[in-house]
C-alpha cells in the first residue's frame, strides 16, 4: 500500500532502526520508545490487522519472535519483555499495517508499573 507508513519502511523508502529480517518479516526500532528496546515486528506483506492475517503469515510472524525477543535480551538486558498487538481504532490501532509490539521491561523503574 503506497500510503503505509510501515510499507515505506518495508520498502526502504523511510528509514527505520532494523533489528532482524527475514524473507517474510521485519523488526524495527518503535520511534517513540515506550521503553529501551521497544521493536516492532511486522509482515513484508501489507495485511491490515489480525483480522486479515491468514495462518501461514501469523506463522510466519509469530516463528520470528523468539528471535528477536533473545536479540533485545542480548543488546538491552531486560528482565522481561511484553508482547502486545492492537487490533482496530478502538483497541488502541494507530498503523493500519500488522505489527507486534515487544517490549522490554526492567522492573519498577522502567516507567510501565
Ligand atoms: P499501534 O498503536 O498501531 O499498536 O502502534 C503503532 C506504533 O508505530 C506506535 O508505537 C508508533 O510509535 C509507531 N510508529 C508510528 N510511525 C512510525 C515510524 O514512522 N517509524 C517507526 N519506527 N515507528 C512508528
Ligand atoms: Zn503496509
Amino acid at each position: 500500500m503506497s500510503d503505509c507508513i510501515f510499507c515505506k519502511i518495508v520498502n526502504g523508502d523511510i528509514p527505520a532502526a532494523k533489528v532482524y529480517e527475514n524473507e517474510h518479516v521485519v523488526a524495527f526500532l518503535d520511534i517513540s520508545q515506550v521503553t529501551k528496546g521497544h521493536t516492532l515486528v511486522i509482515p513484508k506483506i501489507h495485511k491490515e490487522n489480525l483480522f486479515e492475517l491468514d495462518p501461514e503469515m501469523a506463522r510466519d510472524v509469530f516463528e520470528s519472535v523468539p528471535e528477536i525477543a533473545n536479540a533485545l535480551k542480548k543488546a538491552f538486558n531486560p528482565i522481561g519483555l511484553n508482547l502486545i498487538n492492537n487490533n482496530g481504532e478502538h483497541a488502541g490501532q494507530t498503523v493500519f499495517h500488522y505489527h507486534m509490539h515487544l517490549i522490554p521491561r526492567y522492573g519498577k523503574g522502567d516507567g510501565l508499573g
